[in-house]
């Protein structure tokens, strides 16, 4: 709650203004009945047009003015709520762009969709409904009854006709709150699973069709998609209900008050009190009602506003060390080194263990190991994408957890396993992040990529359009192209996870090559499963369920290793081997 209150801080001079339009729209409408009483009584009861021509005079000029402040009221609750909700957005979209994979787990990507969308919207029609009514329904409710009192006639029975109404109202809306107000939590969470359903069979489209499990994947989301509309369908039947009850109410109160009248009117005046009186009773019992409202909006507006401050709240995990807040600009030499490094997800067992190795800049050092050994674990931990949960990892002698993260991953060029290229065109992706990269610079990452033949053989070269994800090209391309976005940031550390597996054989040694040639004095580091892909690596090391299992080059560990023997006798020919 207060995380999400200090976002009305900021825009206090407007809310003042709105609350101080919002006394004088109701401040006008306190008066207009009794303008009412006193042109019934003075005007029309003596039919002096004179008079009757005053009272309409201000009665008009009051309504007008009433009108100007409701608009007014409404435009700037508008702006209010707009702007909080603008400022809500921006902060839990940067707050999400900072987690960590842990804290991604915790809360699901579909449900952070819905969080900064449909939960944001729901804070958002909360402020405006409540500004509107926060101000206005007290003065109203204080204001009616005094003057209700005074138009009373003297008939005391009239004050209890309120007091009645104004407690059934109280009632029907604690019964509607404690039926539907469990249910909205319940709605919020069908919400972010029916987006959940519709994102996976977006993204998995291919194979869904691939195998036949339209059927399947229909039902599924018919399922959540019924559950929601159960629930929401449940909840707006309430509320629907609660309306018509309350007319009812209040019509029975406007007739008891004329029954009531009834008996005592014995001249015009008695008329016009009555007039004025039905009027302000119903400006308090409104009044009532609407605050009774703002208790209807509250529940599904508290679920939102908790599930917004659970993500503004949720402690990031991977932080600048203190002090290492600014990025410096800083340049590295590159020796990265693995002291005894273990790491678990989510502080589980651990994925990989002990991990101690050195890769020199100006070197190769490679990576490999059966699926699942912990390779890109491994590689992950170096740019800070997790914490190592025990040990430390160095660059050029300096634990990475001790440099700005900004400044650390500027270092390293890292070509991840899962590829992922943004909707935009070549350029964009190749040049990513970069704010002057000219033409030459992108030329040649691609070059060295191998992805010039492609990139240039169509029509529009660099400028040709990436679909979302990098969907129009293949995923040899897509790899290239990846490769050549790392190697544009011209960094002292790269890092290719499994990054040539989907290059035939031919471009793989070509590219190995150029790299070779044009890497310098970088430390580079390579992921593979293919062991003609680093056989020439200065280092090599060998993964085997989270463990290093050897370490050496590869004409050493074909005699020491067992676990490399093997790797490389299921991929090379026996003259390969060269035993
Ligand atoms: P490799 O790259 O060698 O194929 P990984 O490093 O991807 O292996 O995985 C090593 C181990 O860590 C595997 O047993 C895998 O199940 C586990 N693992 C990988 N990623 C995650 C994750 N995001 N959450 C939990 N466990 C994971
Ligand atoms: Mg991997």
């Amino acid at each position: 709650m207060k995380t999400v209150l200090k976002y009305y801080r900021k825009y206090w001079y407007l809310i003042i203004i709105s609350l101080a339009f919002l006394a004088g729209e109701a401040i006008c409408e306190l008066q207009l009945p009794s303008y009412m009483s006193g042109l019934l009584e003075k005007g029309v009861g003596t039919s002096d047009m004179a008079v009757i021509w005053s009272y309409g005079w201000k009665m008009i000029l009051l309504s007008v003015t009433a009108c100007v402040c409701a608009v007014t009221v409404g435009f700037l609750s508008s702006i209010i709520g707009s702007k909080i909700s603008r400022d809500l957005r921006f902060d839990v979209f940067s707050q999400v762009m900072n987690f960590a994979g842990e804290e991604y787990n915790k809360f699901s990507v579909s449900s952070l969709i819905t969080r900064s969308t449909n939960d944001i919207t729901q804070i958002q029609m909360l402020t405006i409904i409540s500004l509107r009514l926060i101000m206005f329904a007290p003065i109203m409710g204080v204001g009616g009854s005094i003057m209700a009192v005074e138009y009373s006639g003297g008939i005391s029975s009239l004050a209890w006709v309120i007091a009645v109404a104004i407690l059934i109202i109280i009632v029907l809306i604690v019964i509607a709150l404690t039926i539907v107000q469990p249910k909205f939590a319940r709605m919020q969470k069908q919400i972010d699973r029916v987006n959940q359903i519709a994102g996976d069979e977006l993204n998995g489209m291919m194979v869904i069709r691939a195998f036949n499990t339209q059927k399947y994947e229909e039902e599924k989301f018919d399922k959540a998609n019924a559950e929601l509309t159960r629930t929401s369908l449940f909840t707006s039947r309430m509320m629907a209900l609660l309306m018509p009850l309350m007319t009812v109410v209040m019509n029975a109160i406007m007739l008891t008050i004329v029954w009531i009248f009834a008996g005592y009117v014995e001249d015009f005046s008695q008329i016009a009190n009555m007039v004025a009186f039905m009027q302000y009773a119903l400006q308090v019992i409104m009044s009532f009602m609407v605050i009774s409202m703002i208790f209807l909006v509250l529940p599904r507006a508290r679920v939102s506003i908790n599930r917004i401050s659970e993500v503004l709240n949720t402690p990031i995990s991977i932080k600048n060390a203190e002090g290492k807040e600014q990025p410096t600009g800083e340049r590295f030499k590159g020796d990265v080194k693995f002291e005894d490094v273990s790491y678990g997800y989510g502080g589980g067992a651990l994925a990989v263990e002990n991990i101690s190795f050195e890769a020199k800049s100006g070197q190769v050092t490679a990576l490999i190991g059966s699926t699942g050994s912990g390779k890109s674990t491994v590689v992950s931990l170096l740019p800070r994408l997790m914490d190592v949960t025990s040990g430390k990892i160095t660059i050029d002698g300096i634990d990475i957890r001790d440099i700005n993260i900004k400044d650390l991953r500027n270092n390293i060029g890292f070509v991840p396993q899962k590829n992922m290229l943004f909707s935009g065109d070549i350029a964009s992706n190749v040049g990513y992040g970069l704010e002057n990269a000219t033409a030459q610079d992108l030329q040649k990452a691609v070059d060295i990529a191998q992805a010039s033949e492609f990139v240039n053989s169509g029509e529009k070269g660099f400028e040709k359009e990436i679909a979302q994800g990098g969907s129009n090209v293949s995923g040899g391309q897509k790899q290239r192209l990846a490769i050549a976005r790392a190697i544009s940031k011209k960094a002292p550390i790269y890092v290719f996870d499994d990054s040539f597996s989907a290059l035939d054989f031919k471009t793989d040694a070509k590219l190995r090559q150029a790299l070779a040639e044009e890497m310098g004095d970088a430390c580079v580091i390579i992921v593979a499963q293919r062991v003609g892909t680093i056989k020439n690596a200065d280092r090599i090391i060998v993964l085997d369920d989270g463990k290093i299992v050897g370490e050496g080059k590869h004409k050493d560990l074909l005699k020491t290793c067992k676990t490399y023997l093997d790797i490389a006798k299921s991929q090379l020919s026996e003259e390969e081997l060269d035993l």
